[in-house]
């Protein structure tokens, strides 16, 4: 089954409301029924604007969140990203639609092996899911267009900043992981990094090393 037309509209006027207003991110959120990537006791919530909570204590963020990021990043149809913690797959799977090749990390094998299904069940033949501590980038697929951090650490990880291409864009949320966190963006300039600061967030925290289910 999927999402039914109200289904959408309400998720969309939420994403409106809340300032997601380019049309691109509209449009790919508009391809990704969320409640494929939500299941079990919390399915009939999926389309809520809320955070809901997925397999290995983790978190599927809130759809106006995932919007705000997504727009932050400005995606274009060339861009190589890095998505760090793929938890459920949905922000990934949005990334698909607007950028050439994803690649997304997660801790935890069982949810990257999840979503990986999911990528496959609806044809996202380019993300590239593997199971990695990201902590410290993927230095083997970097520079990277953009990258979008979906786990807090206290500050953005210095080995994520190296892995940004000049000219490049980093969504991420900053903060002590019990705590309110600020969502910042960092761009990449020929001289250094630039920081604009975007809103209060709630994140789980990035860990290292791999999770244990
Ligand atoms: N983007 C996700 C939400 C992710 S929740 C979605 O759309 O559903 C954050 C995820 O980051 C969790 O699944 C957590 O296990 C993962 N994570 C935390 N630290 C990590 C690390 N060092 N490397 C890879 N994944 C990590």
């Amino acid at each position: 089954m999927t999402w039914t037309a109200e289904q959408k509209m309400r998720l969309l006027f939420a994403l409106r409301s809340k300032g997601v207003t380019d049309k691109r991110v509209l449009t790919a959120m508009e391809k990704v029924d969320r409640g494929l990537f939500v299941q079990g006791l919390f399915a009939d919530r999926a389309y809520d604007d809320t955070p809901l909570p997925i397999a290995c204590g983790q978190t599927i963020s809130q759809p106006s969140i995932v919007g705000t990021m997504t727009q932050a990043l400005d995606v274009g149809p060339r861009d190589k990203v890095l998505e760090l913690g793929t938890g459920s797959g949905y922000q990934a799977a949005i990334l698909a639609h607007l950028a050439r090749r994803v690649y997304t990390a997660e801790r935890f094998k069982r949810l990257a092996t999840h979503a990986q299904h999911l990528f496959d069940t609806l044809g996202l033949t380019n993300i590239i899911t593997l199971t990695a501590d990201c902590s410290h980038g993927l230095p083997d697929q970097a520079p990277f267009d953009r990258i979008i951090v979906t786990a807090a650490a206290e500050d953005p990880p210095g080995p994520l900043l190296a892995q940004l291409r000049v000219g490049g864009i980093m969504v991420l949320p900053v903060g002590q992981s019990d705590a309110v966190q600020t969502l910042i963006r960092v761009r990449r300039t020929e001289d250094g990094y630039e920081y604009d600061e975007l809103g209060p967030v709630r994140f789980v925290p990035l860990l290292e090393g791999l999770g244990r289910e």
